[in-house]
């Protein structure tokens, strides 16, 4: 059964997505503030998917994204919003949202983004592994390995590939590296990134004839098989 939670405090909008994703066969849970969504969503088994409404009355959108994502939660996560501003788009994207729909919207339209992030979101990080080439990433055990050697990172390692694994073929540039890896604001001047993927390049590349981490010259780094 497939479950998703609608996290929406305009009531008319929020039935009438419900009944839209009824009618097709899922299960949906409807709640109106922030607060109660991060209190029922503890693990990614839950739910398979949220709907976040942007607009919430005790926080936004961006703020729940973004701490269901460093509690490691991965759940699809499709954003609604009033507003048709490109920059709240890539900011949504940034942060973690997986898609973005702007209201008003027709009901078949939701239906084919969730279906589409159901299949993805199925495909990709199925049992929480996670697969570029021949490195395999386990995201509840935290352990990495290339063809058959296993590899040791630190913690902030780990998360930087996670995150450079989870948008394979993405470019990542330093700042959303930054953002992802690290809760504090870095000094503008640190060089820290290229820091630590000189350290993951030297674990997982080095000795590799194909090398899997790649340099996006003047705009940041990517991973792809
Ligand atoms: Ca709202």
């Amino acid at each position: 059964m497939v479950r998703i939670l609608i996290v929406e405090d305009e009531t008319k909008i929020a039935i009438f997505v419900k009944k839209g994703l009824v009618d097709v066969g899922y299960k949906v849970d409807i709640v109106g503030t922030g607060e109660d969504a991060l209190d029922l969503i503890n693990d990614d088994k839950k739910y398979n998917l949220i709907i976040l409404d942007l607009m919430l009355p005790d926080s936004n959108g961006f703020d729940i994204c973004k701490r269901l994502r460093s509690n490691n939660i991965q759940i699809p996560i499709l954003m609604l919003t009033a507003k048709n501003a490109i920059e709240d788009k890539i900011k949504g994207l940034e942060i973690g949202g997986d898609d973005y729909l702007t209201k008003p919207f027709a009901i078949e339209e939701l239906v084919a983004r969730v279906h589409a992030l159901l299949r993805r979101g199925a495909s990709r990080f199925d049992n929480g592994i996670i697969k570029v080439g021949d490195i395999v990433l386990d995201i509840h055990s935290h352990e990495v390995s290339r063809g058959e050697k296993l590899i040791e990172l630190s913690q902030k390692e780990f998360s930087i590939l996670e995150y450079m694994m989870k948008n394979e073929g993405m470019v990542l540039t330093r700042s959303m590296i930054e953002d992802h890896a690290w809760d504090y604001e870095l000094d503008g001047f640190s060089n820290v990134v290229d820091v630590y993927i000189r350290l993951l390049r030297k674990k997982i590349d080095e000795g590799h004839k194909h090398k899997l981490i790649k340099t996006v010259r003047g705009v940041g780094y990517k991973i792809k098989a």
